[in-house]
């Protein structure tokens, strides 16, 4: 694969196995060599590599081994909640598909430009749904890195008695996060630099998972399947060094990549639209509509030019579908098909955004000129 020199800007869609991560992974294959099920010396073996990454997951988010359910990403975590509760479900308008799409009686919570849950919409529903409900909010979004104010609803929900789910997957290891907030938090290895293809469900005692597998019994009887050993260990070392002091370094000096960075474009074109500008967000996800050109052209042009970057949510099979996000947001659809989400990683360095704001100059031009052309037509 010749990819080597493409500067990749598409972290929140996956984040590049950490090297941690893949010494780990090597060094696991060559030692697992029982089924963590067996009652065997080779199966107990392959238990306790088990437990131990269990545990250093737990250690790593400050909570206890036994809350954690391994399942295959965040997408059957997400289902698991969402088809377990029994009762009125308050989701908010800007989560990812793998919770809109689970069910159609759930009640939307909107969101104001910014993308931000209505707190007031969110205290009404819950006086008008007393007794055990759910409401379910991520803690940032993928799409433009918006981050919602969970402590708050945190609160409103515990002085309601309902239970709050939060997928957590993009906010985890990017910003502080007291997992005590939540009743139950969704999360995937991959977007913190383990193997995609895992993740997981921290549960309090009594949250009502719905087991989508069942057989084996394996992970309380909430998983049943042979267990992902090697993901699970692949995930323990990456959100270790993930969650680790250092990082919060590198992305506070990412944050002011990024800021650079959007100062550089709006400099370049005022008409320029940063999503949920004002709002707290992610450091390094920016959402941007560049007027005059669809999103799919311009992520063709910055690949051929040798910049990943994408068009609102990767999670849609390559398929480039308008984004419910910014609809929600009330972006009108002429600027939200222009919308391209650029997301640094801990690793993106002051060249790489100088490359990338002089290639979006030349796009920008290009489309000038077209425009200019066209209009003389
Ligand atoms: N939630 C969010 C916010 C995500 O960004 C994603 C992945 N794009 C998912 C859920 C799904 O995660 P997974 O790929 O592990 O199924």
């Amino acid at each position: 694969m010749e990819n080597i020199n493409h500067i990749n800007f598409d972290y929140n869609a996956t984040a590049p196995l950490r090297s941690v991560a893949h010494d780990e992974v090597m060094h696991a294959l060559g030692q697992i060599k029982g089924n963590p099920s067996s009652i065997h010396r080779l199966g107990r073996d392959a238990r306790s590599l088990l437990e131990s990454a269990r545990m250093r997951i737990a250690n790593a988010l400050s909570v206890e081994a036994r809350q954690i359910v391994f399942t295959s990403g965040a997408t059957e975590s997400n289902t698991m909640v969402l088809r377990g509760f029994k009762g009125p479900v308050l989701v908010s308008a800007v989560e990812h598909s793998s919770l809109l799409d689970v069910r159609d009686d759930v009640t939307l919570a909107p969101v104001d430009e910014n993308g931000i849950v209505y707190l007031d919409f969110i205290e009404k529903w819950l006086d008008e749904h007393p007794g055990r409900s759910l409401v379910s909010v991520m803690a940032a979004n993928n799409e433009t890195g918006v981050i919602q104010p969970v402590e708050k609803i945190s609160e409103l929900c515990k002085r309601n008695g309902a239970l709050f789910h939060s997928d957590c997957v993009q906010a985890v290891a990017r910003v502080p996060l007291d997992m005590h907030l939540f009743d139950c938090v969704s999360l995937s290895a991959h977007k913190c630099g383990g193997l995609s293809g895992l993740g997981c469900v921290i549960v309090k005692d009594g949250f009502p998972l719905s087991a989508l597998l069942k057989g084996g019994g394996q992970e309380r009887s909430y998983r049943s399947g042979t267990e992902n050993l090697v993901g699970i260990i692949a995930f323990a070392a990456a959100l270790e060094e993930a969650m680790g002091l250092n990082e919060s370094k590198e992305w506070q000096r990412v944050k002011e990549l990024r800021l650079m960075m959007e100062d550089q474009l709006t400099s370049v074109c005022s008409a320029l639209k940063i999503m949920g500008q004002t709002a707290l967000r992610l450091p390094n996800t920016t959402c941007i509509a560049m007027p005059g050109m669809k999103a799919e052209t311009q992520v063709m042009q910055f690949d051929l030019e040798g910049i990943a970057l994408s068009a609102g949510s990767a999670c849609s099979s390559g398929k480039v579908k308008k984004s419910r996000v910014l609809a929600a947001m009330g972006i009108p659809d002429a600027v939200a098909e222009t919308a391209i989400r650029i997301s640094l990683s801990p690793k993106t360095t002051k060249n790489d955004i100088d490359s990338l704001v002089s290639i979006w100059k030349k796009i920008y031009q290009s489309i000038k000129h077209n425009n200019v052309e066209a209009n003389a037509a």
